[in-house]
């Protein structure tokens, strides 16, 4: 992988998932999934952040946490980064209409187990849902709220509208009225093909 420095905006959460946009924090333009945006701890935490997985007073609790034992922050990012790429598998499998690897339903399914003992049943508006308070592994709190985020995608009505942009791998719920959105950002890779289909058209 190919380490890049990155700055979050608003405009880089598309995903309508929290953990598609986990799936997300890859930065290049093709489907290599080459270029890591995770790069450390402390760029997780600011992911996190930005992508309201944590709240600002977690993420400095975390950064301590991770402060004082690296080595567990370091793992504890690696599994992260290991659940992306699994869950990215199985997702992209399901855009494109086929059935994922039970291997990595396994291993997504492990993770979601984990999160779910780690959470509680938190009211929440008409019903209940799981939430992951403080847990006896902070390290593991970003992981297990985006493995919660998996196991709803999962379950839920919306699954039909997964899709992959057609440039790049970044994954998405298609909520537009027609579920014809094809790009993760029309102003991106929308404009880069368009850049691309101009070029072919006047080279040929
Ligand atoms: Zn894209």
């Amino acid at each position: 992988m190919i380490p890049q420095r990155y700055e979050w905006t608003t405009d880089d959460f598309v995903a309508g998932a929290l953990c598609l946009e986990l799936a997300n924090t890859v930065g290049d333009h093709s489907k290599t999934r080459d270029v890591e945006r995770l790069t450390d701890w402390d760029t997780l935490l600011k992911w996190a952040v930005a992508a309201k997985v944590l709240r600002v007073a977690e993420a400095r609790e975390l950064r301590k946490a991770g402060d004082h034992d690296p080595s567990s922050a370091q793992q504890a990012l690696q599994a992260l980064l290991k659940f992306r790429e699994v869950l990215f598998k199985i997702v992209s499998a399901l855009a494109a209409d086929r059935a994922p690897v039970q291997d990595d339903l396994d291993k997504v399914e492990a993770t979601i187990l984990g999160a779910v003992r780690s959470a509680h049943l938190v009211r929440q508006g008409e019903g209940f849902d799981w939430t992951i308070g403080s847990i006896d592994a902070p390290l593991k709190m970003p992981l297990f709220r985006v493995a919660l985020s998996a196991l709803r995608l999962l379950q839920g009505k919306e699954l039909p509208y997964l899709r992959e942009c057609q440039r790049c791998s970044w994954v998405f719920v298609d909520r537009s009225k027609s579920h014809g959105r094809r790009w993760c950002r029309a102003d991106a890779c929308g404009n880069r093909a368009r850049v691309a289909r101009h070029y072919h058209a006047k080279s040929s």
